[in-house]
């Protein structure tokens, strides 16, 4: 049969006509503008989405505590283009002396890791991935309506705006997660260590730079800071049965553990003892065990999908390699939202229950008090090892070049 050319222009012309539409770049609100935040906004930006970021702080954090950034954290920052930031708000390698009862068990260099001031390389990350993706200080989120066609966000101000989806990046006491997929049910794990947060001036006054100390019911880590003559103090104390307590009721523990653990932590000891309430900070040893990580156009990132405790010195690690892995599944399925966000929940969470064992395994061994406590630290950590295996990074942090190996 032939076609007259009338009629195959005609087919040509409603072909394309029933042809979808090129579609829209897909809108994506991100809550929390920390290091899991900002570098996913960034990449999803690379990646062709409409990304904004917000932020319930009125401004990007300044100073704060120490943050470890491991091999990983650093690799995917230098993928980024930041490493500049990191290398110049950082220190590296620190050689680690490690105590029990103020006897010297070990000393290793942490070679591929460096230390820097939490807030300030936080807020000189967010302010660098600002240039590329547009972000707001001072506005928080306070609900979340799931609709047929995208997600609805609700702010603190009274406003309101419609997303294709929401990125949780909003921290260990995520409102994301709580109002997504939290019922009545608590996500957050806990296991009676306290730790308290105090910096002291000036540095170690031996060959190491930084310590491990661990006593009777308590353990602290002793490093100093990069950009100035001061060191953090973190101590973790086991407090059995009492649950009301304050700086004030640490503040002696602490002090005598590091006034038994060498003559070189000497000078720290009565800037310990005697900070005032404002220079120091209490916090509960706390990780996010949470079943799902995404609901309906809703997803987690970094600690709020997965904390794994700040004395882990993996949660810059656990939030960047999160937000890279969430990309790459988002680019391998644009149009099938809860198959990215499940294939990014599995590959990650290979990395964040090994990493939350080891870390609750060795915090409690730390902080024993007797045999019973002791078994169960090692069989968390037993466990933890166990379950360990590499959780690479992808090679290509924002290329469009994956979508072809998507996996169904
Ligand atoms: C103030 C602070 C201090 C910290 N200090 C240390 C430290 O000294 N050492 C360490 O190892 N780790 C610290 N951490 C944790 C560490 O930052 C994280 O483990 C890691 O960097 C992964 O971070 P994240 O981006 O997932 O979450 P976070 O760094 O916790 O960032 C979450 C962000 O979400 C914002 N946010 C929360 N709720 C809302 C909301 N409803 N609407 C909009 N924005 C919201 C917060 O303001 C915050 O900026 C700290 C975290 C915070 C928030």
């Amino acid at each position: 049969m032939t076609t007259s050319p009338a009629a195959a222009q005609n087919a040509r012309a409603l072909k394309r006509a029933s042809r979808p539409l090129a579609r829209a770049r897909q809108r994506v609100l991100v809550v929390g503008a920390g290091i899991a935040g900002s570098a996913t906004a960034f990449m999803l930006a690379r990646s062709g989405y409409d990304a904004t970021i917000i932020d319930a702080a009125q401004a990007p954090y300044e100073g704060g505590y120490q943050i470890l950034l491991d091999p990983t954290a650093l690799e995917i920052m230098e993928q980024l283009g930041v490493q500049d930031i990191a290398l110049e708000l950082s220190a590296p390698d620190p050689l680690v002396s490690l105590r029990r009862n103020g006897s010297e068990k070990a000393e290793f260099e942490m070679t591929g890791y460096r230390m820097a001031r939490r807030g300030d390389l936080v807020g000189r990350l967010s302010t660098r991935f600002a240039e590329s993706v547009p972000t707001e200080f001072g506005k928080e989120l306070v609900g979340i309506e799931q609709r047929l066609d995208g997600v609805r966000a609700h702010f603190a101000n009274g406003s309101s705006d419609d997303y294709d989806f929401i990125v949780g990046a909003d921290g260990l006491n995520s409102t994301v997660r709580r109002l997504t997929m939290e019922s009545t049910r608590s996500t957050i794990h806990t296991n009676g260590r306290i730790c308290l947060w105090v910096n002291v001036p000036g540095h170690l006054e031996g060959p190491s730079d930084a310590a491990v100390l661990t006593g009777n019911r308590l353990g602290a880590l002793v490093f100093p800071y990069p950009d100035k003559d001061e060191t953090l103090v973190v101590t973790a104390v086991q407090m059995g049965a009492r649950h009301r307590f304050d700086a004030a009721d640490l503040q002696p523990l602490a002090a005598d553990l590091l006034a038994g653990s060498g003559s070189d932590l000497a000078h720290f000891v009565d800037a310990l003892r005697h900070a005032p309430r404002e220079q120091t900070r209490v916090t509960s040893f706390a990780q996010v065990r949470a079943p799902r990580w995404h609901s309906r156009r809703v997803v987690l990132v970094g600690d709020a999908a997965h904390c794994i405790d700040p004395l882990s010195g993996l949660g810059a690690h656990g939030g960047l390699l999160g937000g890279s892995i969430l990309a790459q599944e988002l680019r391998r399925t644009p149009q099938d939202f809860d198959r990215a966000a499940e294939r990014y929940q599995r590959r990650t969470r290979r990395f964040v229950s090994a990493a939350q064992r080891v870390t609750a395994g060795l915090m409690e061994l730390a902080t024993a008090k007797g045999v019973g406590d002791r078994l169960h630290g090692v069989s968390e950590l037993a466990q933890g090892i166990g379950r360990a295996r590499q959780v690479r990074a992808p090679r290509a942090l924002y290329a469009r070049d994956d979508a072809a190996r998507t996996r169904r």
